[in-house]
């Protein structure tokens, strides 16, 4: 059955409301100081770091000048998701990591927490700063309730399109609602800026998957556009051994329980194996210790040097307390009605890189849970089954600039289409591909070029 309404009273005995933010709001005092340390650089390296180019000098002085509502305006200009971008962005990498004060070996302007302070304000009194478009009878399905889509769904309303996102989950939001740890955003913030931005008067069908509850070929017919924010599918497996023993799961699986259900609980498990080098794995890692799991560990099968994670989440999981295994090949899942522990090969560089093993060593670690967090697999089989629509090096094949597809009437972005980047690039491709979508239906609009044979 599908749903049209956003719900945001999520049971409040979710394991992920133990979490508490570590990065709280600021006080409108500290907030001030904050913003009058801004350089106001002329041609500022941290709009160029924005994937959605929020002008951020200005936002931040009209926050020094007491110009809060107006501060808010423009990073939603920008980014109609910027009171999430504000919590989950990784400003280490993206607008603070250009800052200039890095450069003197001070600490950068908190751009994130200035951002969140001005859309908070903006929030707390409802302030609505865009309107539907005057109608022009277009109407666009959007695969998926993330924030690709939503972000899209936002601005084609703007320019007067109709739009309706289907989500195949009871929530939308996509993974800023299932995904993103409980100490950036919690699920309910994140259906509470879907309800924000859904004012604006587009509809969301939830418990709507595409592809079994409504083919395509349907939306291909009924709808004048179709973006595809279908982001990635479920986590990849390993294809070990006992991978199937209850207790080893899934990374996005267990973050999905882990922030959403409210019955899941943690009960007996002392030890936790977390295995991958990623920013999952790490969250999960981290989100294991803050809820009081006293051994993590995280084992990879490389050096920490090749992991993938960002360096400043690594720094902080290790002050945290997780354990860090490097050059463990997971072997096999070790238990039987429950997970007891993890089998690992031990494994050494070998030539051009290749990992081979060390004879004769194993390793076994204790763990009632053992989470994988090795990446999640894509969703080819829908996307192929598309005519026109392109799917290469697991991702599908869309223009940068407009989103567009090889089928006219198809566009998409966010992971699906950047192979997984942030939340930030989903709402900037979510946008793109809306004024792609726009910029397309004009095409349409203009009358056929007519020829005049003169006999
Ligand atoms: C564990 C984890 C933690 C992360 N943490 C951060 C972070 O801290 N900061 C950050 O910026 N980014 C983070 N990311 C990345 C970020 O969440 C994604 O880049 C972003 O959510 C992508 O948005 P999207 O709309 O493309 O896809 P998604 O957010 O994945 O949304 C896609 C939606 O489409 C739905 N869907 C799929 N197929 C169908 C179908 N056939 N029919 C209907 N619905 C469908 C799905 O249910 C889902 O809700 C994290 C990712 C993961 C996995
Ligand atoms: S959206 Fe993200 S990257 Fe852009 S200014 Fe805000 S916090 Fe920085």
């Amino acid at each position: 059955m599908s749903d049209t309404s956003v719900r945001i009273d999520l049971p409040a005995n979710r394991l992920e409301r133990q979490i508490p933010d570590l990065k709280p709001p600021l006080s409108e005092a500290s907030a001030l100081a904050e913003a009058n340390r801004c350089l106001y650089c002329y041609d500022a390296p941290c709009i160029q770091a924005c994937p959605t180019a929020i002008n951020i000098p200005e936002f931040i002085k009209r926050i020094a000048t007491g110009n809060t509502k107006g501060a808010a305006k423009t990073i939603l200009e920008s980014n109609i998701l910027g009171h999430s971008c504000a919590r989950v962005c990784p400003v280490e990498v993206l607008c603070a990591g250009a800052c200039v004060y890095n450069d003197k070996e001070e600490p950068p302007i908190m751009i994130g927490r200035l951002q969140r302070y001005a859309t908070q304000y903006a929030y707390d009194r409802n302030l609505q700063f865009f309107k539907k478009g005057a109608p022009t009878g277009r109407k666009i399905a959007l695969v998926g309730g993330g924030p690709a889509s939503v972000a899209a769904a936002h601005e084609l309303t703007r320019l007067g399109h109709a739009c309706t996102v289907l989500e195949g989950r009871a929530t939308p939001g996509g993974l800023n609602t299932t995904g993103v740890a409980p100490y950036k955003l919690h699920a309910e913030d994140s259906l509470e800026e879907i309800a924000y931005v859904q004012q604006i008067g587009f509809e969301i069908k939830t418990n709507t998957w595409v592809g079994k509850d409504v083919a395509i070929e349907s939306l291909l017919a009924d709808y004048d556009a179709v973006f595809l924010g279908i982001g990635l599918g479920a986590d990849s497996r390993l294809g070990i051994p006992g991978e199937d023993t209850p207790g080893c799961t899934g990374a996005v699986a267990w973050i999905e329980r882990m922030k959403n259900e409210p019955s899941y609980k943690l009960e007996g498990v002392t030890h936790a194996v977390v295995v991958g080098g990623g920013n999952t794995a790490i969250d999960v890692a981290r989100e294991l210790l803050h809820l009081g799991v006293p051994c993590v560990s995280m084992a990879y099968r490389r050096d920490e040097k090749d992991m993938s994670g960002y360096v400043h989440e690594l720094a902080a999981a290790k002050k945290e307390g997780v354990r860090l295994e490097f050059r463990l090949q997971p072997k096999a899942v070790v238990g039987g009605d429950r997970v007891t522990g993890m089998t690992f090969q031990v494994v050494k560089p070998g030539e051009g890189g290749k990992l081979v093993p060390v004879e004769g060593a194993e390793v076994t670690l204790p763990a009632e849970l053992v989470v994988v967090a090795t990446g999640q697999e894509k969703l080819e089989a829908f996307v192929k089954a598309i005519p026109g629509v392109g799917f290469e090096k697991g991702r599908v094949v869309a223009d940068k600039r407009t989103g567009a597809t090889g089928h006219p009437k198809v566009f998409a972005g966010g992971d699906c289409a950047n192979g997984a980047k942030e939340v930030v690039n989903a709402a900037a491709e979510g946008k793109v591909a809306a004024l792609g979508i726009d910029a397309y239906f004009q095409t349409l609009s203009q009358p056929q070029e007519i020829s005049v044979i003169i006999k």
